[in-house]
């Protein structure tokens, strides 16, 4: 079995950054394991600009980071799926070429991100049918590989990803035919609320909800409703948006499986590890950083948290 100072299992912004702050502390032997096929979590679907500088789009965001890991000779395993962790630090992963692949490390880095709530929260009736996806499925579709989801469309959530995609799917030639949001305001920032709602004439309705949908195996309409001052649904204004695309942006759950495994403790409310302020987990060796811990709305803050994971677990590695 192969024997490393430090394992990264990740490689988005938060797990490429601590490898760097790793190394840059004098840790030689690291791996970082990514189960897509290239490095860069999910800035390289977010084509728009905004990371760490107004020029800067995900994609260059993490062409950046790949270089200097690449550059600082950091090994890493792509299409590469971690499967298990104890919490004696032997990681277990799956690939094509090692088939199972078992490695250990002094110490552990999860930068594995979180994961978008889908529709078994919100128990839509008829909603077994084709035509909806969740945002960033539709996102990774249209921006990477080159499918439109649909032609017009219904978005459930008002998060920056919704209303970043509403945009995309617009310029793309959809017809975004609602944005629909149960609270009594948008979530995601003023900003995007503008530049792509307001700037797009997409129609934005509070405080509704979707009550069922149509569907003839692929959906062809949402029932939309809105809610009284209780949250009670007002049977009277329930009215049909056809619809050949349902988008749902519900937020996100971080991946927690593998850490629960490696017997780290997590909050049993946002499901997310506890970490002091080393970003050290309950479990000596095992750190943690980026969207695993909690959704960061900016890669710089992802940066700042992971570049002092790699730190303090350098620091470790070293002292042990
Ligand atoms: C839609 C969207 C728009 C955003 N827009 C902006 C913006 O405009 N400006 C800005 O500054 N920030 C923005 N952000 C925030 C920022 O880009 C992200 O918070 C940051 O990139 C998250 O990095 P991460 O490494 O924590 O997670 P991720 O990028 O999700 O990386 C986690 C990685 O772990 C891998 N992984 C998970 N489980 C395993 C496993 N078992 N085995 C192997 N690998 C695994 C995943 O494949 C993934 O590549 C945006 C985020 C989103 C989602």
């Amino acid at each position: 079995m192969a024997i490393y100072d430090l394992i990264v299992i990740g490689g988005g912004a938060a797990g490429l950054t601590s490898a760097i702050s790793a190394r840059e502390a004098g840790i030689e032997n690291i791996l970082v394991i990514e189960r897509e096929d290239n490095l860069g979590g999910v800035l390289n679907q977010c084509i728009h600009n905004g990371f760490g500088d107004e020029n800067t789009t995900g994609p260059e965001y993490a062409d950046k980071l790949k270089n200097k890991a690449m550059n600082m000779k950091i090994s890493y395993k792509v299409n590469t799926t971690v499967i298990d962790v104890d919490n004696k630090m032997n990681v277990t992963a799956v690939n094509e070429s090692d088939g199972i692949l078992e490695v250990s490390a002094k110490a552990i880095i999860f930068a594995v991100g979180c994961r978008e709530k889908t529709n078994s929260g919100i128990y839509f009736h008829k909603s077994h049918c084709c035509g909806i996806f969740s945002a960033l499925t539709a996102q990774k579709f249209i921006n990477i590989e080159g499918y439109m989801p649909g032609n017009n469309v219904v978005i459930l959530g008002s998060e920056d990803i919704a209303l970043i995609l509403a945009r995309r799917m617009t310029i793309e030639g959809a017809k975004v035919k609602a944005v629909i949001e149960k609270g009594t305001k948008c979530i995601g920032s003023k900003k995007n609320e503008t530049e792509c709602l307001a700037d797009f004439n997409i129609p934005f309705f509070t405080k509704h909800v979707i009550t069922k949908i149509k569907s003839n195996g692929r959906i062809e309409g949402v029932y939309v409703a809105s809610l009284n001052g209780d949250n009670k649904i007002i049977k009277e204004t329930e009215k049909l948006i056809e619809c050949d695309t349902l988008i749902l942006a519900l937020g996100f759950v971080p991946e927690n499986e593998l850490m629960i495994k490696a017997n780290v403790s997590v909050s049993r409310v946002s499901g997310s590890p506890y970490v002091d302020e080393n970003l050290k987990t309950n479990v000596d060796g095992i750190f943690a950083c980026g969207n695993v811990i909690h959704q960061h709305d900016y890669v710089k803050s992802v940066y700042d948290e992971a570049y002092k994971a790699g730190k303090n677990a350098a620091r470790f590695i070293l002292q042990a």
